[in-house]
């Protein structure tokens, strides 16, 4: 499989998918593993461990030993066939009555399901700004909190939560730290290596990257009780994701590094430039060090601020509106994380209780030409300020 000498990097092991190559026919490329079941031995026994589709396949494996790889994650990956889906398995591990502590700033779908989904189901959510760790401090009820949710950089203000503090705050309450690192990559931060117990990917962004593949992952530093609970729920739920999106994701995984570098890049520059801008009020993105989560963005990121930035308009939401309206290049289309470069006004989006103001645009950088980007927001702008 691996090299027997050298320990290659994570680039060089997502570049291979770990190198694995299909022992019959030495393919570089493994085969699909669509059958739902398998042939028992003559004594009965499943000696291979695969028993039924539902609960494991192979494909599924080789997929989450990238993406384990990827996070660190001592005690593996786990699939799932959404984001949404792998969010949820978490919360649904808890038990009635756990009191959960989340961002106010996050994925707005899923703070939807916290509202009406979770509490139904007997959870007690608060929501606290947990970029402001006395407030995380004071939120969180020792001995009651069993789970801490972050999500780092947030969508869509791209708010920084220091995850080392937020996993001290949270261990000291006797609960567990999730963080949804779907924006920040596993090629920027790592956060089962600074004290997070558990990692939450939207895999239909960035880590898939093309913007043809609906999955989630989740990742864990420990196999212990809650883990498996969260294995349980998967497999009795169903959520498994199907082996040909696996491969899919598996085959984006393999750019992730090169998509990652110039996304971010791009999203640099053009943070810069339109902080520059005459019709920009405001440019929102941790790579700024005007950004107030700047400091910790620069301690818990390598490589790069992430691909995603909002700017704020001079003309209010009209002019926001109206400058997603007129863009040429960008794509006026909801997610991110893909390759081709997308614009959204999100209020219009999130509806009534979302932190996120009317004037704001959210940008998704892809892997187009700097310049181009650039230019169609440009001409967008002066449009949408007409
Ligand atoms: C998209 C997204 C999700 C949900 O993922 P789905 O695959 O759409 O279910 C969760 N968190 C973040 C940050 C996302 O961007």
């Amino acid at each position: 499989m691996a090299a027997k000498n050298l320990i290659p990097s994570k680039r060089t092991l997502a570049a291979q998918a770990m190198g694995k190559i299909d022992p019959l026919t030495k393919a570089v490329v493994p085969p699909i593993h669509v059958a739902t079941t398998y042939i028992r031995d003559e004594d009965n026994a499943y000696s291979t461990g695969f028993v039924y589709g539902r609960p494991d396949n192979e494909t599924i494996h080789e997929a989450q030993a990238v993406l384990a790889m990827l996070e660190e994650a001592k005690a593996g990956a786990l699939l799932f066939g959404s984001g949404m889906a792998a969010a949820t398995a978490v919360f649904q591990a808890l038990s009635p009555g756990d009191h959960v502590v989340a961002s106010k700033v996050m994925y707005w779908a899923l703070r939807a399901w916290l509202l009406t989904e979770a509490t139904r189901w007997g959870l007690k959510v608060e929501f606290v700004e947990t970029d402001n760790l006395a407030a995380l401090k004071a939120a969180v009820r020792p001995g009651e909190t069993k789970l801490v949710w972050i999500e780092t950089p947030s969508n869509p203000l791209w708010t920084i939560t220091d995850i080392a503090a937020a996993a001290e705050i949270a261990h000291k309450a006797g609960a567990k730290l999730a963080v949804d690192s779907t924006c920040a990559s596993p090629v920027h931060t790592r956060p089962l290596t600074l004290g997070a117990d558990i990692v939450m990917h939207a895999a239909t962004k960035v880590l898939n990257g093309h913007s043809d593949v609906v999955a989630g992952a989740l990742c864990a530093r420990e196999d212990d009780a809650f883990w498996n609970r969260v294995k349980t729920v998967r497999k009795g739920q169903g959520g498994i994701l199907g082996p040909f999106e696996a491969f899919l994701l598996m085959r984006g995984m393999r750019t992730l590094h090169l998509r990652q570098e110039r996304q971010s890049a791009s999203a640099m520059a053009l943070a810069e430039r339109l902080s520059a801008h005459p019709l920009v009020a405001r440019v929102l993105y941790p790579g700024l060090p005007q950004h107030p989560g700047h400091d910790i963005a620069a301690r818990q990121m390598e490589g790069g601020f992430g691909f995603m930035l909002s700017i704020q308009l001079v003309g209010g939401e009209a002019a926001a509106v109206k400058t997603a309206a007129h863009v040429e290049i960008y794509k006026r289309a909801t997610s991110l994380g893909g390759v081709e470069s997308l614009i959204e006004h999100r209020a219009s989006i999130e509806g009534a209780g979302s932190p996120c103001p009317p004037d704001l645009l959210r940008l998704s950088t892809g892997i187009e030409d700097l310049d181009d980007l650039h230019a169609d927001l440009d001409q967008a702008l002066k449009t949408g300020h007409r």
